[in-house]
């Protein structure tokens, strides 16, 4: 047994509490390796945001357990050592599934588990999630829950349509399970193919696809069922074409990717929506700055020559998304 707090880590309490009295959300980013946690640790020193280092199932498996809690632990002291004196950086189990994860989480040092119980009947969601929060409560390790279906692919998680979550069934369902924050489906979706073509329109000038909005009426039905309760978004890339265009010229093949607009992820930062998830820009900007190392140079063989590229292009993004998105710049000095 491992607690986060000996690893310089924090849970979600405080920094959720801070976000919604603030009007700005916490970003949550999905690491699978080094460079991807350095761009992480270095735009959110650099730009003093707490951060949320967020681990699939897939990502933990693919990293090895044992050596993410090093990584964890050695981005604390990289923070501080790039000059960001109280780091509040909080390491997420991102769709959870099954009690025994989340139990090999907690006793392995994260500080925050999410139990994905969103593909269950509502009771079953609700005694999975409630089994999960006593045992993560019992060492201080806050606990995300979900309600409603969000579409996409991402890892392990996938469904084919959007079930909107229904506002009636959350404060029940959040005050039985004891959960610290709620992920809702109003209309965001994993993967870099948010939407099909045919729930887009087409803007007639350049002939790119643009997606339907989110439903803002249930995040507001949400918030006035449970005033102050921490909400999350998943599946809120918003997929720059500069980088579909850029993989498509060198050799890459992602045609209509399409994601959620920054201007409503903006909307909702300022309400109590605390965290938004983003996973696939940071992808498509690694893929991106690889495919054209590749292209240009295709004598290059030393891998920092070009995973070095991704890691500036990943970090240039997660900056933009802090100041200009989420707006959680300067939170945490
Ligand atoms: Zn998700």
């Amino acid at each position: 047994m491992v607690s986060y707090k000996e690893l310089g880590l924090v849970n979600t309490r405080e920094m959720f509490a801070k976000a919604i009295n603030g009007g700005y959300a916490i970003p949550a980013f999905n690491f699978n390796n080094m460079e991807q946690l350095q761009a992480i640790i270095k735009a959110s020193a650099e730009t003093k945001s707490p951060v949320i280092l967020q681990v699939s199932k897939g990502a933990r498996n693919y990293a090895n357990q044992t050596l993410l809690r090093y990584m964890a632990q050695g981005a604390v002291e990289y923070a501080k050592e790039l000059g960001w004196e109280h780091p509040q950086i909080c390491l997420h189990l991102d769709h959870g599934d099954t009690f025994e994860l989340c139990k090999s989480c907690v006793d392995f040092g994260f500080s925050s588990v999410m139990i994905d119980g969103s593909s269950l009947p509502y009771e079953e969601n609700i005694a999975l999630t409630k089994k999960v929060v006593e045992y993560a409560h019992q060492y201080d390790v806050t606990v995300e829950a979900e309600l409603g279906v969000l579409a996409g692919v991402e890892d392990d998680v996938q469904a084919e349509e959007s079930h909107y979550t229904k506002p009636e069934e959350v404060i029940d369902f959040a005050t039985r399970t004891g959960c610290d924050s709620l992920a809702i489906s109003i209309g965001t979706s994993h993967g870099a193919y948010k939407f099909k073509p045919e729930q887009c329109t087409r803007d007639p000038k350049t002939g790119k696809l643009v997606p339907p909005p989110l439903a803002f009426d249930v995040l507001d039905a949400v918030m006035e069922k449970l005033p102050g309760f921490p909400i999350v978004l998943h599946g809120s890339s918003s997929v720059p074409q500069e980088y579909v265009d850029t993989i498509n010229a060198h050799g890459g093949k992602l045609p209509d990717a399409v994601g959620i607009p920054e201007e409503q992820l903006r909307k909702a930062a300022k309400s109590a929506v605390c965290k938004i998830n983003i996973d696939s820009d940071s992808r498509l900007a690694f893929t991106a700055a690889v495919r054209k190392v590749f292209d240009e140079k295709p004598g290059e063989f030393d891998p920092r020559k070009y995973c070095g590229p991704a890691r500036d292009e990943m970090t240039k993004l997660y900056k933009h998304k802090i100041i200009e998105v989420l707006g959680s710049n300067g939170k945490a000095e």
